[in-house]
């Protein structure tokens, strides 16, 4: 993979994992003020709790995606499938730069989940 592709990818990846830790940040915020407020108001707040929760979960879970993606930049190993060990199309990590496997073993994975 050409190196100012690669780099072109990495400011991508960064950019997503900004708007994500400020969009965890304001999921973090609203749960604090829902303990602050009043009986009733927590009661509505804590309806809103699981939603909250799974946005964050979300959210989470695609930073440590976006985390991974960057590591593996710095260690050179960025778009190598880490199944087969080919390398991953760039088309598909145009479209999903955090992108693990490629589309053989990411279809493969999807058919038989959990192994
Ligand atoms: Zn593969």
């Amino acid at each position: 993979m050409p190196d100012d592709t690669v780099a072109t990818l990495r400011a991508e990846l960064e950019a997503q994992k900004r708007v994500l830790e400020d969009r965890l940040e304001r999921i973090k915020a609203n749960v604090r003020r829902g303990f602050d407020a009043d009986s009733a108001e927590m009661a509505r707040e804590l309806e809103n709790q699981e939603v909250v929760d799974a946005l964050g979960n979300e959210a989470t879970a695609e930073l440590a995606r976006i985390s991974a993606a960057l590591l593996r930049i710095d260690a050179g190993d960025f778009g190598v499938c880490l199944d087969c060990g080919d390398p991953i199309a760039s088309e598909r990590l145009a479209a999903a730069p955090y992108a693990e496997r490629c589309i053989d073993c990411a279809n493969e994975a999807e058919r038989a989940p959990g192994s």
